[in-house]
């Protein structure tokens, strides 16, 4: 790659398909894989991540909202797309752009098969989401007898899948809890099976599932965080390449005396003589206000340089007293070794998908290969 010359999101591909192929070797060659692209690929391109993942032979994405299932489809996309968050004002929307939606609630439920039926839709592809326990979205496994008698009514629509959502597969410390929500969507999906009498795809892991509970892969795994290079822990970190970097310029360097102030609100003084350099990136372009005062760090020529006073809207300020630097020098805000979101966002309590999704649209997109 070229040096960067604004602030940039670098987008790898090469790294994508190595996580992908990791992901894969983790599962049996027959589950399908449900590549997760809400939320802008998790802030990187989602066109772009789509279109690599389905030259790859992924079976199916899945977006939280139908404005997100909408742009895959404008950008080409032929994958069939799972929404997993729909609103009843879009079913127009997901029956146009063939979307097929998570049907979590009887209020949807009804909404839905009527839409069908008022479109004389027949056996639309819908996805039935059931509560285990993280409490968020689902049907309760009480619901089932329910369910199956307003489906029996109706030929407008058609489960193509079961799933669940797993609330702590990251944490090995919860391993009780999550074997159970494991069980009860197998009782679920058995249940199901016996009622409707047809077959349907089963899924509930998500990346730290995939990683931890590889046994309940049943047909399909969700995975998103993994595809961007992140597993969740140090061990699987290491087996995965961070598919987005950050990157700046330095804007203006400034040598401070002892005793100036830097920033908004004077929140820093030098206390000795120093160093600054600004940079065009600030809270608007996603770098959190608790990184300000010395919490984050960009890397300079390969050293690390402390954001110094508050994080402004369009810039930051950072201490390059001891670092060998000159205005338009590169800057790595996170990337891979050393520095990645992983880092970067422990350092303010956070986690990684936070960091990438909060990088604002304003920051250009560079799709590459390295
Ligand atoms: C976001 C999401 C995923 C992806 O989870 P990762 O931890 O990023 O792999 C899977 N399933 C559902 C329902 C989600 O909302």
């Amino acid at each position: 790659m070229p040096k960067a010359k604004e602030t940039v999101l670098e987008i790898n591909l090469n790294a994508l398909e190595h996580n992908y192929r990791y992901i894969t070797s983790r599962i049996n060659n027959s589950t399908n894989v449900l590549g997760v692209v809400k939320a802008f690929g998790y802030g990187s391109d989602a066109v772009s991540v789509a279109n690599s993942l389905a030259q790859l032979g992924v079976a199916y994405f899945g977006v939280a909202y139908t404005s997100e299932g909408e742009e895959l489809r404008n950008g080409g996309i032929q994958t069939p797309i799972l929404v997993l968050h729909p609103q009843s004002i879009n079913f127009n929307k997901i029956v146009n752009r063939c979307l097929e939606p998570s049907i979590y609630s009887f209020n949807m439920l009804t909404k839905f098969i009527e839409f069908a039926e008022s479109k004389n839709q027949k056996s639309y592809p819908i996805h039935l989401k059931f509560n285990t326990g993280l409490n968020r979205l689902g049907f309760t496994e009480f619901d089932i007898d329910e369910i199956i008698k307003k489906l029996a009514k109706t030929e407008s629509v058609k489960v193509k899948s079961v799933f669940s959502h797993l609330a702590a597969s990251e944490d090995l410390n919860e391993k009780v809890f999550t074997e159970k929500q494991l069980q009860r969507f197998n009782r679920i999906a058995l249940e199901l099976e016996e009622s409707l009498q047809y077959s349907f795809t089963r899924h509930t892991l998500n990346t730290s599932g995939v990683l931890n509970y590889p046994n309940s892969q049943y047909e399909m795994v969700r995975t998103g965080i993994g595809l961007y290079g992140f597993g969740n822990n140090a061990k699987e970190n290491k087996n995965l390449q961070p598919v987005a970097t950050l990157k700046t310029i330095i804007s203006q360097i400034h040598i401070l005396n002892e005793g100036d102030t830097i920033g908004y609100n004077r929140a820093m003084t030098a206390t000795q003589n120093m160093k600054t350099a600004t940079l065009p990136i600030g809270h608007t372009d996603g770098i959190n206000r608790a990184y300000g005062n010395t919490i984050g760090w960009v890397t300079i020529n390969g050293k690390k340089a402390p954001i110094v006073g508050n994080v402004c809207m369009d810039m930051i300020m950072v201490d390059v007293s001891k670092i060998d630097c000159n205005e338009g020098d590169e800057v790595i805000i996170f990337g891979d070794k050393g520095s990645t979101a992983e880092e970067l966002s422990a350092a303010i309590n956070s986690i990684p998908y936070e960091l990438l999704t909060a990088i604002s649209q304003r920051v250009k997109r560079v799709i590459c290969r390295k």
